[in-house]
């Protein structure tokens, strides 16, 4: 069986027996990867003791039947580089990581590269690993992640139009049509939701600050539109919103 080596970042992790885990990976080059761990030859090199967990981020080797949905890899080598231990340090950062990595996975299909993506990943995960406020850092990623998957939404001009919005008359969002409505349009569309007209600065990233929340929940809103189900890590970050 084929063997494949890659830096990846543990997006899932499900105990599948005593001694045998399944994982989805995100590896640098190989994308999402689906994996069973069984009498893993752990590098005595490196502080990991344990099962590979959540959120780690690690070199793997696997043998790979075949680069199908279906077939799970079998991970034969797992050398952990890094651990990321301040996430458990703050429910927020945790939270913060948690959601990232759910996002991936559901965006994102097995065995199709998005180095960007790992790269992007990796990058929140350690700004998350020391930091007092995690908000900022999700909406970004939630950008990176729609531009990497090509689903990221027109916020600048109307969807329905393409006029600029005029500055104070209400905005809509669509997730169907993916982009921001005007006041002429948005009667035409079932599927909307109103949103705070400062907010395509903020989604675009050509402005820091602002109304970051609503910047996340319309995010949040589209990538659950394009997965069919909120993201489960959602609801826990809200109950944060006076703390973000
Ligand atoms: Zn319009």
């Amino acid at each position: 069986m084929p063997s494949i080596r890659d830096n990846t970042i543990v997006l899932r992790r499900l105990d599948y027996s005593e001694t045998s885990q399944v994982l989805v990976f995100f590896g640098q080059d190989r994308g999402k990867v689906r994996a069973i761990a069984k009498g893993i030859k752990r590098s005595t090199k490196t502080r990991h003791s344990g099962a590979i967990d959540l959120l780690d981020a690690g070199e793997v080797v696997f043998s790979v039947r075949s680069t199908t949905q279906e077939a799970l890899a079998q991970v034969t080598e797992w050398k952990q580089t890094r651990s990321f231990s301040g996430l458990r340090e703050q429910i927020p950062r945790l939270y913060g990581a948690q959601y990232c990595a759910e996002i991936v996975a559901s965006m994102t299909a097995d065995w199709d590269p998005h180095p960007d993506l790992y790269e992007a990943l990796l990058e929140a995960l350690t700004i998350f690993n020391t930091a007092a406020v995690v908000l900022p850092g999700i909406v970004q990623f939630q950008r990176q992640l729609l531009q990497s998957t090509g689903m990221y939404p027109e916020v600048r001009h109307c969807v329905g139009c393409g006029r600029d919005p005029v500055p104070g008359e209400p905005l809509h969002f669509t997730s169907h049509q993916g982009g921001i409505l005007c006041r002429d349009c948005e009667p035409r569309f079932v599927e909307k939701r109103l949103i705070n007209p400062a907010e395509p600065a903020v989604l675009s990233g050509r402005r820091q600050g602002g109304p970051i929340w609503d910047a996340f929940e319309t995010f949040d809103y589209h990538i659950s539109h394009l997965i069919g189900r909120r993201p489960s890590v959602s609801e826990a970050l809200r109950s944060l919103r006076n703390t973000q």
